[in-house]
């Protein structure tokens, strides 16, 4: 254990990003304590789009068969006018991940699935525990716990993964706030039974006189369903946990009855929408993961999938240090890393949240800008889909380029591994290519033998090449020619922060 503590790891929450932390150290042979303050599972759809990059580290999870086979999967957004006609469809095809759709499943039923792999893996949650204080100490954290029948206790961690939501205790702790600001007007959200004509393979945004009305499908013939633009009255009057007969009644009041029908409202809120980011995401002890370091707007779908992508970019790295193999850099790259990814996260979420409110009002008012080229389709596609978060710029990118200076093609260094999901391991992998000579690649394999797996990548590539993927499926470096020269220069990059092998 790296430091002197009752337990390696402690993850403050129990929600998406603290259960899949959990469970990403588990699969990575490090057994956290999970304390969360709920003594029973919540029954509530909040987030429910999980996106195709999502899907992917799923897999690696091992729970996406769950999530496939539980979910609604949703490969269209359209936009409707206010007679229910669809005016445009953006399609999630063409982006290169094996999934080219979202699942669309309740967030309770998200949680459950990761609860289960969670403990499949030998974890668990300790539940109706609160975390009320945690202190930095220098060997370690130092957490006060508070049971539900006022019992208090301390604990020490070596570590403490703050995934406490946008109320984050460890947050405070840091003396962090969440920067940012937060979207005009006030939005309702439930989870409702729709009778209607809107197909159910894809995301409904209807454009209506008073405002959008946003509908996606969840399994068992159920909606999430976003009203947005309440006024100050309608808002006021709603209240935070509004009654079944108010959500119809608002839903009612923007699209006419004879084209939608609502009833059997399981739950709803009141929300405001935000843009925010905390200044730091982690000292060298803390960690916030999750609402606990951003938020974004629920229209974007991206607040829960960047919780989850934070803890598959730090488990790996908290794994090998509490193994004893990572040097200092490793453990700093989770705040560098997950800061550049956030803020793209926020940029893109900023994006579509915009781009849907311009739709629904082109909607309504029945006049259309001119139609994006297909280049910007594309983009806009992959930039929904999570594909294109990247670390390029991060201390673990790094490249080796022959005498000729040429820079190959492709996805390069800090971009994610187009076939990751095919990566289920937990080392490294290092994919040759062309006549890569064993007797270079020999002493390589040997000093990182349980570290880094070496595999012949695919193609008929005669040119020697290598490409050193992390564990959590991101491209690390990429050495073209892998000659002598190239094959040292990965050496050293592997050196910069992980400790090879003994002897
Ligand atoms: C009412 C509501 C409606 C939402 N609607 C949408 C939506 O429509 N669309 C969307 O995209 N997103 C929505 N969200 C946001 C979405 O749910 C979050 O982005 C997502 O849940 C973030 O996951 P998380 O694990 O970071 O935090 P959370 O899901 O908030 O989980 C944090 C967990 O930590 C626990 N906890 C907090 N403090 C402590 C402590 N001190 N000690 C122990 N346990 C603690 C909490 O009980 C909670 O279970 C909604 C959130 C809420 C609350």
């Amino acid at each position: 254990m790296g430091g002197s503590g009752e337990t390696d790891v402690l993850v403050i929450g129990a929600g998406p990003a603290g259960l899949f932390a959990a469970l990403e150290l588990a699969r990575h042979g490090v057994r956290a304590r999970v304390v969360e303050r709920a003594p029973q599972p919540h029954r509530q759809a909040r987030a429910t789009a999980l996106q195709p990059a999502t899907l992917e580290i799923l897999q690696q999870a091992g729970c996406l068969d769950r999530v496939l086979g539980a979910s609604v999967h949703v490969g269209f957004a359209r936009v409707y006018d206010p007679g229910l006609s669809c005016v445009s469809e953006l399609a999630l095809a063409g982006s290169g991940c094996p999934w080219e759709f979202q699942c669309s499943l309740p967030q309770w039923r998200t949680e459950r699935i990761l609860t289960e792999r969670l403990t499949e893996l030998g974890g668990g949650v300790d539940r109706g525990i609160s975390v009320v204080s945690v202190t930095e100490r220098e060997d370690g954290v130092l957490a006060g716990l508070e049971e539900a029948d006022g019992t208090r206790r301390q604990v020490e961690a070596a570590w403490v993964i703050g995934a406490g939501g946008a109320h984050s205790t460890t947050r405070a702790s840091m003396g962090e706030h969440l920067a940012g600001s937060t979207y005009p007007g006030a939005a309702l959200v439930a989870d409702v039974r729709v009778t209607c004509g809107l197909p159910r393979d894809g995301s409904a945004l209807i454009g209506c006189p008073e405002g959008y009305v946003f509908l996606a499908p969840l399994p068992g013939g159920r909606w999430i369903s976003f009203v947005g633009d309440l006024d100050r009255q309608e808002a006021g009057e709603l209240g935070r946990d509004p009654a079944p007969g108010a959500v119809t009644a608002a839903i009612g009041r923007r699209i006419p009855a004879g084209l939608v029908r609502v009833d059997d409202v399981a739950w709803a809120s009141t929300f405001r929408m935000q843009r925010r980011l905390a200044p730091r995401l982690a000292d060298s002890r803390r960690f916030l993961l999750g609402d606990a370091g951003h938020l974004s707007s629920p229209l974007g779908g991206e607040g829960l999938n960047s919780g989850l992508h934070d803890g598959a970019n730090l488990a790996w790295k908290l794994a090998l240090e509490a193994r004893g193999r990572a040097r200092p850099g490793l453990l700093k790259s989770f705040a560098v890393e997950r800061m550049a990814a956030d803020r793209q996260v926020l940029r893109v979420s900023d994006q579509v949240h915009e781009l849907a409110r311009a739709a629904a009002e082109s909607a309504r008012t029945g006049s259309f800008p001119t139609p994006p080229t297909p280049e910007a389709v594309a983009a806009l596609v992959r930039a929904r889909s999570m594909l294109d978060v990247s670390y390029t710029g991060s201390p673990l990118a790094g490249e080796h380029v022959g005498q000729d200076g040429q820079v190959l093609e492709g996805p390069g260094p800090g971009d994610r591994y187009p076939d990751r999901a095919s990566l289920t391991g937990t080392r490294h992998t290092l994919l040759l290519s062309g006549d890569v000579p064993d007797s270079e690649v020999a002493p390589l394999r040997h000093r990182w033998r349980d570290l880094v797996d070496v595999l012949p990548a695919d193609g008929a590539q005669s040119a020697p090449r290598a490409v050193l993927v992390r564990p959590d499926g991101y491209i690390g470096f990429r050495a073209a020619p892998a000659d002598r020269d190239g094959l040292r220069a990965l050496d050293a990059h592997l050196d910069s922060y992980l400790v090879p092998a003994a002897g």
